[in-house]
């Protein structure tokens, strides 16, 4: 593709070789290479080797619900959320439930498995249910289905029949942390949680995620993108706990009284079963990388810290300096800019898992062209070499792009020098 001057490289040398000063920088992807310095920095010990005679089922434990999913990759996630605490995924009989695993080709697929489970029993007259999200969305191209179709910004939806809510927090493309914009009180409204920016790197975790579904993804947790391997969490049932009153503000739980509140176990078997159809499960090949690589994440904050050996590298605490020093860069670049141009404000929060208070660091930024007679900011990039992904895709503003925040090193340095010295080469436009 000659629009891609920036290939894979082989090593990090003929990277260096590849990014030459006028090269056309891809930024319209969110593809996470930002990650692969980590990675290397970690060497041997985040390396997968699987014999030939391993992984050649179809089946990881046939006897459960989802029949691909490696059990030692669910062990593995299960505990990088307890790391984390971005997401209840335990039967902990503490007011959390119990949760279904599903692993798919990425989160792409568990998307359109989620939609499909949710949409596949509506009502004839209800089909194909609307798909909304609160604009500017993460477009998926959704796949032709009787069952589902896309029906864009939630804030303009107005249909009082069944619909499906997309939520994605952080928000892909401007990071905003969301809530659903309809209310589901009706009953008629069935959210999807896409909660792949959800860990700290990006932003604060301030509460234990707990929705009825949640979409996680390698891509964005570690970088490794080209796994894919994504993971959904489906809620089986709630504990509800009685309590009694002891006086006004005193409450005792009584520990043995709590009732299981059903939930849709059927969610996960749905979601399976589109999987099962698609493509008969998930390589296991990636799900034993992926359990490799969440291990030695987890690992290095869990395990103790010996004194003369040196320190693991934490990969939260890597991606967050890293995204850190470049919004940092790129807001300095887009204040050089005399307002040509503009970005999502900076929000902050207290992470608990950080234990402090830390600005957001959104996977993207959603960089406006403010300057009078740009009408169009993504063709406006195109004439620098910069592919940024225009607005309207977003259902947003076409004076708005997406640009990828977690490319390499080189790639984004070449965006930043670009963008603070426009107002001297671009003299016509500024
Ligand atoms: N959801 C959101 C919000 C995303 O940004 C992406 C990737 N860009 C995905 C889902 C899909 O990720 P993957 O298929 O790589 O797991």
């Amino acid at each position: 593709d000659d629009d891609v001057a920036i290939q894979p490289p082989s090593s990090e040398q003929h990277y260096i070789a590849a990014v030459a000063p006028g090269a056309v920088l891809n930024l319209e992807l969110g593809d996470p290479t930002m990650y692969e310095p980590f990675w290397r920095g970690v060497g041997p010990r985040a390396t997968t080797v699987i014999p030939g005679s391993d992984t050649m089922s179809y089946f990881s434990d046939a006897g459960e619900l989802c029949w691909f999913l490696e059990p030692e990759f669910e062990r593995a996630v299960r505990r990088l959320h307890r790391v984390v605490g971005n997401a209840a995924v335990d039967d902990d009989g503490d007011g959390g439930g119990a949760y279904h695993f599903v692993v798919g080709n990425g989160a792409t697929q568990l998307f359109q498995a989620a939609v499909y489970a949710l949409s596949c029993d509506a009502d004839e007259e209800s089909k194909p249910v609307p798909v909304v999200s609160a604009a500017p969305y993460y477009s998926t191209n959704l796949q032709l289905s009787g069952h589902f179709r896309w029906a864009g910004d939630a804030n303009a939806f107005t249909g009082d029949r069944e619909y499906i809510e997309l939520v994605c927090s952080p928000n892909n493309p401007d990071g905003a942390v969301r809530e659903a914009a309809l209310s589901s009180s009706s009953g008629t409204g069935k959210p999807i949680h896409d909660l792949v920016y959800y860990w700290p790197q990006y932003t604060a975790i301030t509460v234990r995620a707990a929705h009825d579904i949640m979409l996680f993804t390698l891509s964005k947790i570690t970088g490794h993108a080209g796994t894919r391997i994504g993971y959904a969490t489906s809620i089986a049932w709630l504990w509800l706990h009685c309590f009694i009153a002891l006086s006004d503000n005193q409450w005792l739980r009584l520990s043995d009284c709590r009732w299981a509140l059903v939930r849709d176990r059927d969610v996960a078997r749905k979601m399976v079963y589109f999987v099962d159809r698609s493509t008969i499960g998930v390589s296991k090949d990636s799900q034993l990388r992926a359990t490799k690589i969440l291990g030695v994440v987890s690992d290095a904050y869990e395990l103790p810290r010996a004194a003369a050996a040196p320190p693991p590298p934490r990969l939260f605490d890597f991606a967050r300096r890293c995204l850190a020093e470049r919004w940092r860069a790129l807001r300095a670049a887009v204040a050089a800019s005399s307002g040509a141009f503009s970005l999502q404000e900076e929000t902050s929060g207290y992470c608990n898992f950080a234990k402090q208070t830390v600005a957001a660091c959104p996977a993207f930024a959603w960089l406006r062209c403010d300057k009078d007679g740009i009408e169009d900011c993504a063709a406006f990039l195109a004439g620098l070499n910069i592919v940024a992904r225009g607005g309207e895709q977003f259902g947003g503003d076409a004076r708005c792009v997406r640009v990828n925040m977690m490319d390499r090193d080189q790639v984004f340095d070449l965006l930043v020098r670009r963008i603070a010295s426009l107002k001297i080469e671009q003299p016509d436009y500024l």
